[in-house]
């Protein structure tokens, strides 16, 4: 263990059991919005896949599924019919089961076909990446060829930031520039193995291998407490999910690849999860009316 006066370097420590009574920071403006109706929300932010409105009271958003696809930091532009109405199934559902095992999420409920109600976080800006084998910019980075099993899972960080192609850092980036302290950072792990661990077994019952996929975190505060919670979405647009028996790929993969059959590959996705809507993707063409 290094760190030297001066040095940026923390040493990780052996997560407590539970922690931190902090104070809540002092915040910008809080959201109201007078009763529950949700037409004419507000918009908050838009991102490349989503778009967060206002929530019918504070402390809640209310996260819309687009069909725009992009790659490569956005350099890559699509449309992929019907995602935003799987990849908010996909990710209600998985959500909902990492719940059932105790995993803290931002998720509330599902509102319609391209909504979900969510707690407001402060998004920890990292793309937490977990590998199970080796596929997409760990093979270009590391040579080492797509499909490789690796020993044993690895957890990569990437810096949130659009402008900079969301580098890769390291824990020492990490704390050392303030964007998640230590012990916020064995929360993530521990959350994150408990993750990769369920899902890959969820996948593997439904014949999917569930190469990588990228998490993202937030800090929930409530009263005076903090917890890390499992915020954003869980879908085929940030997992690498491969059909068991064929390897064939059934992700975001196929429309960075341009392979062809991607509305089909997210359908199947939700399919073998048993949560495709019964009307298939009749209704997922226009956008929805908010309720
Ligand atoms: O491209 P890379 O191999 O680093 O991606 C690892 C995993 O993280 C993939 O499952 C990919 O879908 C996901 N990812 C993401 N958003 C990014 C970058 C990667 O969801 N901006």
């Amino acid at each position: 263990m290094a760190g030297g006066s001066g040095a940026c370097y923390t040493p990780r420590v052996a997560a407590p059991v539970r922690r931190r009574r902090a104070r809540r920071p002092a915040r910008g403006r809080r959201l109201v919005v007078k009763g529950t109706v949700m037409a004419r929300r507000r918009q908050l932010y838009e991102g490349k896949a989503k778009i967060l409105f206002e929530g019918p009271e504070p402390g809640t958003l209310v996260q819309y599924f687009k069909d725009d696809a992009t790659a490569f930091n956005a350099q890559k532009k699509g449309v992929i019919t019907g995602k935003g109405v799987l990849n908010n199934r996909i990710s209600e559902y998985l959500m909902v089961r990492l719940g059932e095992i105790g995993i803290p999420t931002h998720f509330v409920r599902r509102l319609n076909m391209r909504e979900q109600l969510i707690r407001e976080v402060e998004i920890i800006p990292l793309e937490v990446v977990v590998r199970n084998i080796a596929a997409g910019s760990l093979s270009q980075r590391l040579g080492i060829p797509e499909g490789t099993r690796l020993p044993r899972s690895i957890i990569e960080y990437n810096y949130k930031n659009d402008a900079l192609g969301d580098p890769l850092v390291s824990e020492e980036h990490v704390t050392c520039f303030g964007w998640a302290n230590t012990q916020d950072l064995d929360d993530v792990v521990a959350l994150t193995l408990r993750i990769n661990d369920f899902l890959t077994g969820l996948f593997l019952g439904v014949g999917i291998t569930l190469v990588d996929f990228k998490l993202e975190f937030g800090r929930l505060w409530e009263n005076e407490e903090m917890r890390i919670v499992l915020a954003d979405e869980i879908s085929p647009d940030n997992c690498r999910l491969w059909d068991s028996k064929t390897n064939e790929k059934m992700d975001k993969d196929r429309f960075r690849r341009d392979l062809g059959k991607v509305e089909e590959a997210y359908q199947e996705v939700a399919k073998r999860l048993g949560i495709l809507p019964e009307a298939g993707t009749r209704d997922m063409k226009g956008p929805e009316i908010m309720q």
